[in-house]
Parts: structure tokens; C-alpha cells; sequence
């Protein structure tokens, strides 16, 4: 199907961030302190292709933390320098249909696995897992493979990772779960710092569109041209995206909007259409589940509206 024109595109994002933008239902997320502070009429959407052309609406230059955003792109660093096979073995690659912190799920999965890298426990394997010889160097590794998906450099916003590292019992509880287990690839205490330094990294809306877009383009940045990861890795992180990328509801998202996606607790969600685009939307206030609800209804109308529902036949 041939790509929607410019005006196209514009005109659906205008359009859908006009129809949302008065939308008050979800409330900013408080378990992170910092997150219950950031306004919440913030609202942009940025869409790239993958001819690195950008279209933008609203407060898309506005930088927001990416929270569980970060879990697709490190995971996709992780598979391109150890292999598929390793993920596929030590963390496990089907949906947990449990929320983001799950506990339980760590408990049901057979072998006391994460289960799925996008979730906490997930992530915080696959930070552990990324080869280096120092913190600081897995650090280097984790915030360049940020940077070479987004073509720019993503500082850490240092209050929320302070906010974060004072206020992350649970997290640190799922840490110690996986530790006894010993599913762990480095020291727990070290990849539960890590993991939330990498989920305090800022980004925009216009960033993360063009990190999705690296992944619409099967690993190359669109925009810098960089080979970022594999073929083989951006459709294989996609396929994650499109059974776990909104935790338990990620199956309504996939039946409501057609297109694999993540979100993250600071209000982000990036959807990609392979092959033609990412479209990321940034706006707090959040569902139950986690999930940013201006944003889930912002993209589904375009992705809807621009004709590429994954399963529609035309
Ligand atoms: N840093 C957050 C946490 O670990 C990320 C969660 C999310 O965005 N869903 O709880």
C-alpha cells in the first residue's frame, strides 16, 4: 500500500491531537514522586518514517522520563551482541499478562525466570546481562544505544533518578527474587541502579519517534543513517512489543490499535508500523495499567486513520 501523503499525515495528527487534547480522564502516576509533578496537560505526538521525515504536533520537544520505554531498546542491544537464543533461554519471551512490577509472575514462570524482558523483572535481567567489565562501561554501552536509536544525546534527569533510587522497595524486592534464583547476570544491587538510571534517561516525543522508527526500519536510524542493530533484532523486539508492550492490557491495546507499541509510567507510548513509520505520543496521565490514556487514543486514530492497522486486509 503506498505510504500516506505529507499533508496526510499531518492533517491526522492535528486532528487527533485536537480530539484528545481536552481528554481528562488518568491521573499522573505517584508512586514515583517526581512523576505526580509534571504537568499534566502536556500533550505532543511525533511521527517519523523510515525516510527519517518528521511531523510533529502539540508539546512534542517537551522532555519526559522514559521510564519503561528504555525496556525495548536495551533488550534489542542485549539480542544483537549475545544472541536471541540467550534472551530466549534466561528471560523468556511470551506475554506474563501481569503488570509491570509483577512479583507473581516471576513465581508462576517454571523456572523462576523474568519471563519477558519489558516487564521489571525483565529488564532488570537484561540490564545485568549486557556484557562489560564495569558498571561504568555497561552504563557507556546502555546510554550509547539510547543515543544511536534516538540520533541525539538523552541526558538522565538526575531528580528522578533520585526520586526513583529513594522510592524503588519494590523494585529492589525484584531484584532479590531473581538474585535467589540466581537468574541474574551481575550483581543485583549494580543492574537495579542501572535499570533505574536507564529509566530516568529524558527524552521528547519527536526522540522517540525516531527511536521507534530505527525499529520500523529494521535496526538502522533513519535519520543518521547508523546501523543501530539487526534485521533480525528489530523484528524480534517488535514481536515482544506487540504481546507485552502494555503490560496486562496489551492485548486490548494490540485488538483497539493493530500495531505493536510500548509505554512507560512518565506518559510516552511509541507504536511502529514496519516498514513505513513510529509514531510516539507523550501526554501523563495514565490508565490503571500504567499506560498514558491520551496517547493510546491519539495513536490508535492515526495508525487507524492513516490505514495501517496491522490486520486490516486493505
Ligand atoms: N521505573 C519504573 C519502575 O520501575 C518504570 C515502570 C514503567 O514505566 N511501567 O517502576
Amino acid at each position: 500500500e503506498a505510504m500516506p501523503t505529507e499533508t496526510e499525515i499531518q492533517q491526522a495528527l492535528q486532528k487527533a491531537h485536537q480530539q484528545f487534547r481536552g481528554t481528562k480522564e488518568g491521573k499522573n502516576a505517584d508512586y514515583i514522586p517526581y512523576l505526580a509533578t509534571v504537568n499534566p496537560n502536556l500533550f505532543g505526538l511525533a511521527l517519523v518514517t523510515v525516510e527519517g521525515k518528521v511531523y510533529t504536533v502539540g508539546d512534542a520537544t517537551s522532555p519526559f522520563p522514559i521510564e519503561s520505554l528504555s525496556k525495548p531498546f536495551t533488550l534489542a542491544r542485549l539480542m544483537d551482541e549475545v544472541g536471541a537464543k540467550k534472551v530466549e533461554d534466561k528471560i523468556g519471551v511470551d506475554a506474563t499478562g501481569q503488570p509491570f512490577n509483577s512479583i507473581v509472575a516471576i513465581e508462576m514462570n517454571e523456572d523462576h525466570r523474568a519471563g519477558n524482558p519489558l516487564v521489571n523483572a525483565g529488564a532488570i535481567t537484561s540490564v545485568s546481562m549486557i556484557p562489560a567489565a564495569t558498571p561504568e562501561a555497561r552504563w557507556k554501552k546502555l546510554s550509547d544505544n539510547f543515543n544511536d536509536f534516538a540520533g541525539a544525546d538523552l541526558p538522565v534527569n538526575q531528580e528522578v533518578y533520585k526520586s526513583e533510587t529513594e522510592t524503588n522497595t519494590r523494585n529492589q524486592s525484584i531484584s532479590a527474587l531473581l538474585d535467589s534464583y540466581k537468574v541474574l547476570g551481575s550483581p543485583r544491587e549494580q543492574a537495579l541502579d542501572l535499570y533505574t538510571r536507564q529509566c530516568s534517561v529524558n527524552v521528547t516525543a519527536t526522540q522517540l519517534a525516531t527511536m521507534g522508527a530505527t525499529l520500523a526500519n529494521g535496526g538502522t536510524n533513519p535519520v543518521t543513517g547508523k546501523k543501530v542493530v539487526s534485521p533480525d533484532t528489530a523484528r524480534r523486539t517488535l514481536a515482544l512489543m506487540a504481546t507485552n508492550g502494555l503490560y496486562e492490557s496489551t492485548g486490548e491495546w494490540l485488538y483497539q490499535a493493530g500495531v505493536p507499541a510500548k509505554s512507560g509510567v512518565g506518559g510516552g507510548i511509541v507504536a511502529v508500523v514496519p516498514g513505513r513509520y513510529a509514531i510516539a505520543a507523550f501526554s501523563p496521565p495514565l490508565d490503571k495499567a500504567g499506560n498514558s490514556v491520551r496517547s493510546q487514543r491519539a495513536i490508535s486514530q492515526v495508525v487507524n486513520s492513516l490505514g495501517d492497522n496491522l490486520y486490516a486486509a486493505t
